[in-house]
């Protein structure tokens, strides 16, 4: 908590150049970009960062196969473009995979013509990816076997990138980002009111932990509120050529589906012809998404949102099982912030899968505001450098921009940490034989932070042992996520700094001692508060995460 502490401190009373309102990937993104161009900037979200839409993603960098679908030649080539730039930036972080499509005999496209949609995609993505190969049911059989064939015709495989942890993670790494560049940055601070008073804005900040409450003065702000852009430009009487309206989108984790090593995502056409996929992540399969018009943000997954996709599945891959509810470890549901021109009549007659994926920017001159309306996790790099050209056009000065508030360090700064790594044996450590070297994984996830994680682990070994049976994260992980990760709840940690809510069935995490551990490392004397807050109340916690005192009373 001492880094928030420290945080907050800097925001009460504090005179920014801007406000960042909102800590999903278009905030954090706005928050990395300005700070890394020398603006003092704030950013706040009323949760954790990327607490809403931004963990609710398919975890996919893509120039979006689909919208070929609807003519959108030209946000394919910009997605495209965008997906290609962070595929260079993050290699660790995003990784190219092949997208394997099974058409059946009922799916909409025969697989001559989809194959000349892959590659047309291929060119389209100005040839970022491996060239599309031809696919045909031998092929699949023989390298998915997972797949029913009885009625498939054909395929097809194109390429896209895959985020190897997660969205909320990623998005993370620009809060870290704007963080080291001199940003103020808190999550669970929620913005009261914003006024403007002798030319600036003075905003009403609540610590929503603490429920104390603060000013904070900006030059300018940044609505990055996603799906609550248009209910903050309303309150400050601010109109806009375009609002947002809401797409729900579920996935679901279940056990791992595909029976080979290909590390592939499989993509299908459901019963309403539209696309959804088996994307992995780690030793499990992710199964989404949908498309379903929604009136509130506020959503979450239904047992017949289960069901559509559980039937859907297993109508379209030999399992040993058919997949039952019992195989949900967990869900993921968010809404789209979809963007759509004020005055453009009723969007509930239009077909909602055809409503398009840009994102669009407006300004303010007058109130001196940005509002960020749609956009993909995949575009945000545009999102970061057009914001800024705004800001910068309302007065505050920039420096050049160097593109170094983004990207994973430099080749030879990896080199130097897989040499140290090889040098102490790190990979030995290593517990479990079907989970990533730990050179791989610590330098994908902390960067130039994990040469201290090998000096902690040179002084004290065990600071490389797992800390919970099944999820994967060595104890100096804990001590790193404690000291530079913001993590205020115990939530915090486990759905988005890392993903163990999403992969560790909950009663493996109900009966894992290790999560006091983790509790302790991330919380020290307040551990039994953030556990209670986690299972919802202090008797609900489970026996195996109690303190042993506690035990013998009870
Ligand atoms: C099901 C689904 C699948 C998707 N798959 C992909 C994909 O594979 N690839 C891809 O590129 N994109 C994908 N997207 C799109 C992408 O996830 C979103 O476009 C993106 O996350 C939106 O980010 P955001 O920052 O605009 O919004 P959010 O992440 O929602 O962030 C807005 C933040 O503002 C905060 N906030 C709101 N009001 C206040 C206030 N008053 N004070 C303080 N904070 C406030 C909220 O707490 C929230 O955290 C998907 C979306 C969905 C729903």
């Amino acid at each position: 908590m001492k880094l928030r502490d420290a945080h907050l401190r800097r925001m009460r009373d504090g005179t920014f150049d801007t406000l960042v309102i909102g800590g999903g990937i278009n905030g954090a993104v706005t928050a990395a970009s300005l700070a890394g161009r020398g603006a003092s900037v704030a950013l706040i979200d009323r949760g954790d960062f990327a607490n809403f839409t931004s963990q609710a993603s398919s975890n996919l960098v893509w120039g979006g196969f689909k919208y070929l679908e609807n003519l959108e030649f030209y946000l394919v080539w910009t997605l495209c473009r965008s997906r290609n730039r962070l595929m260079r930036a993050y290699p660790d972080n995003i990784k190219e995979i092949a997208f394997y499509a099974a058409l059946d005999k009922a799916a909409r496209y025969k697989p001559w013509f989809a194959g000349l949609g892959a590659f047309g995609y291929w060119v389209i993505g100005q040839f970022g990816t491996k060239r599309p190969p031809l696919l045909n049911r031998a092929k699949i059989e023989r390298e998915e076997p997972a797949i029913d064939t009885s009625n498939v015709r054909g395929g097809i495989e194109y390429h896209d990138g895959l985020l190897v942890d997660n969205d909320a993670r990623f998005v993370f790494s620009f809060v870290r980002s704007a963080i080291e560049a001199g940003a103020a940055a808190a999550n669970y601070v929620e913005l009261v009111s914003a006024t403007r008073e002798a030319g600036r804005w003075v905003a009403r900040l609540r610590d929503v932990d603490s429920g104390d409450e603060f000013t904070t003065t900006a030059s300018t702000i940044v609505n990055a509120a996603g799906p609550f852009v248009d209910e903050l430009n309303r309150e400050w009487g601010l109109s806009s050529e375009h609002r947002i309206v809401y797409s729900k989108g579920i996935h679901l984790v279940v056990p791992r589906l595909t029976t080979t090593d290909h590390h592939k995502v499989l993509a299908f056409f459901d019963d309403t012809q539209r696309l959804f996929y088996v994307i992995p992540m780690g030793r499990r399969s992710v199964i989404g998404t949908t498309d379903t018009r929604v009136d509130s943000p506020f959503t979450e997954t239904t047992e017949d949102d289960i069901e559509f996709l559980l039937e859907q599945i297993n109508a379209r891959m030999d399992l040993d099982q058919p997949l039952s509810r019992g195989d949900v470890i967990a869900d993921r549901c968010g809404v789209r912030p979809l963007v759509v021109k004020v005055g453009a009549g009723d969007q509930s007659e239009v077909d909602w899968t055809k409503l398009s994926r840009k994102h669009a920017i407006e300004v303010d001159p007058a109130q001196r505001v940005v509002t960020i309306f749609g956009g993909k996790l995949t575009d945000c790099l545009n999102v970061g450098e057009e914001v800024a050209e705004q800001i910068e056009g309302l007065g505050i000065p920039l420096e050049e921009d160097l593109h170094n508030w983004f990207g994973e360090p430099a080749a030879a700064t990896r080199a130097e940490f897989v040499r140290q790594a090889r040098l102490m044996r790190l990979d030995g450590f290593r517990t479990k034989a079907d989970t990533e070297p730990l050179t791989d994984r610590l330098w994908r996830r902390y960067g130039r932070r994990a040469f201290a994680m090998l000096d902690a682990i040179r002084e004290d070994p065990a600071m490389a042992e797992d800390v919970m049976g099944s999820a994967d994260y060595l104890r100096v992980e804990l001590h790193t996520a404690a000291q530079s990760e913001m993590v205020t709840k115990l939530e915090d940690f486990t759905r988005r700094r890392s993903k163990i809510d999403l992969v560790v069935p909950r009663a493996d995490i109900e009966s894992s001692p290790g999560l006091r551990e983790v509790a302790e490392i991330l919380f020290g004397t307040d551990a039994d508060r953030r556990l209670a807050e986690y299972f919802g109340g202090d008797d609900l916690v489970p026996a195996a995460v109690r303190p042993p005192s506690a035990d013998i009373e009870a």
